[in-house]
């Protein structure tokens, strides 16, 4: 069996044969000489209709999938046509190749697909290229799957920041969170009005109209945005980020108690209680517990805040949205006497927000912010990962490549 009866079975194209097979003079390379098909014409490559031939340009190498431990390269000159249409001389369309890309399109959706598993750089070393090549591959497939994924009709959406550089630099992503499909519609830079209207833009009116849910943090600018595209929708107030404002709320409290309990020179009863006191009780085992147990016996802001946030985690056990409303209030009411600052601030802002918060009982706790928060955890995972140039484009590609499930080119052949 030859070579070339392997290429042209799983490696075809129209217009095209394969024509000699020969090792490069170091050995290291597969060299595969293709060359026009008798009697067809070149295709113009700005408007991808046939013409005529005009003159040919130096032979160009295209990387193709290694095979058995040897490089493989496809060696071709590539044309220049006569176009009547464009009244131009352009070079000739490659079916298997995109745009001044040095890799065929298989070797792409083929480097694509090991680097959703394996870091870019691994992937690089893994199959002796480089991580420029593994970048050209990631950015070919996925704009490739947003041009041709299908929005389709979306009912919920979730809403979400990630942090990705110091210095408050963020990135707004958009998830579909139905029950059917869950994935990352949008990536934008930034966290602003500007940014995120990126989304709807990108989305248009007729998809954005239909949306039923949106769930948010308390950010601004994305719920005035949410206001205005959005009106339609039942907008809920992500539960996650309200448990995590109170927990920095009561992080802030102890830090400073315990400073001040040191200047008094009083007993340390708070050190090592940060954990403690920011895990759900149900969660400590028996020992902390009596730790606990042993510090609430003190009459400390801290303990007081705590025992707050403890008495707030009730409100989702409820499930008429009237009742959370009574509870909501009168939480808010006892906060507001606290004399704790930082716990007053947390009651002034979930008052100003109340009925976004008690949206949650009318979407029938359907909609949860779970399915934000675990896809955020992904987000920041895929971003973990080194991906060698953490410039926002990267990171951009990287996010749609592992959670967008974005459609890929169709293949005839399945190199596994
Ligand atoms: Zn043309």
């Amino acid at each position: 069996m030859e070579l070339i009866t392997i290429l042209n079975r799983c490696h075809r194209f129209r217009g095209f044969v394969y024509h000699r097979a020969r090792f490069s003079s170091d050995h290291k390379s597969i060299e595969v000489s293709v060359r026009p098909r008798k009697g067809s014409s070149a295709v113009c490559s700005r408007c991808h209709q046939p013409a005529a031939g005009y003159d040919q340009l130096a032979e160009r190498r295209f990387e193709f999938l290694p095979f058995w431990g040897f490089f493989v390269f496809l060696l071709y000159t590539m044309r220049c046509v006569d176009c009547r249409r464009c009244c131009a001389i352009v070079v000739e369309e490659l079916p298997r190749r995109d745009g001044k890309r040095t890799l065929t399109k298989a070797y792409m959706l083929f480097l694509a697909r090991w680097a959703r598993r394996l870091s870019w750089k691994e992937t690089a070393q893994a199959f002796r290229t480089s991580w420029e090549k593994v970048f050209d591959a990631v950015e070919h497939i996925v704009t490739w799957g947003l041009e041709h994924r299908t929005p389709g009709q979306i009912d919920a959406i979730g809403v979400d920041e990630i942090q990705y550089a110091k210095g408050h630099k963020y990135l707004t992503l958009v998830y579909q969170i139905d029950i059917g499909i869950i994935r990352l519609l949008w990536v934008g830079k930034e966290r602003t009005i500007e940014s995120f209207q990126g989304f709807f833009t990108a989305m248009g009116q007729e998809v954005i109209s239909k949306i039923a849910f949106v769930c948010s943090d308390m950010w601004e600018p994305y719920l005035k945005l949410i206001r205005e595209k959005c009106s339609q929708a039942l907008h809920i107030l992500d539960r996650f980020h309200i448990v995590a404002n109170m927990n920095k709320a009561l992080d802030k409290i102890r830090a400073e108690e315990t400073g001040r309990m040191k200047r008094e020179g009083r007993d340390p009863v708070l050190k090592k209680s940060r954990w403690l006191l920011l895990k759900r009780s149900e969660n400590l085992g028996d020992e902390q517990h009596f730790r606990l147990r042993d510090l609430l016996r003190y009459n400390l802001k801290t303990v007081r805040a705590y025992l707050l946030k403890e008495a707030f985690q009730q409100l989702w056990d409820y499930n008429s949205p009237a009742w959370a409303g009574k509870f909501l209030d009168e939480w808010c009411r006892q906060t507001m006497r606290s004399r704790i600052e930082p716990m007053k601030k947390i009651a002034r802002s979930l008052r100003q927000h109340r009925e976004l918060i008690l949206n949650y009982f009318r979407a029938q706790k359907l909609i949860s912010s779970g399915v934000v928060e675990g896809l955020n955890n992904k987000a920041k995972v895929t971003l973990r990962k080194s991906y060698g140039f953490r410039t926002y484009r990267v990171l951009e590609l990287a996010l749609y490549h592992s959670l967008g499930k974005l459609p890929e080119p169709e293949s005839t052949h399945d190199f596994f």
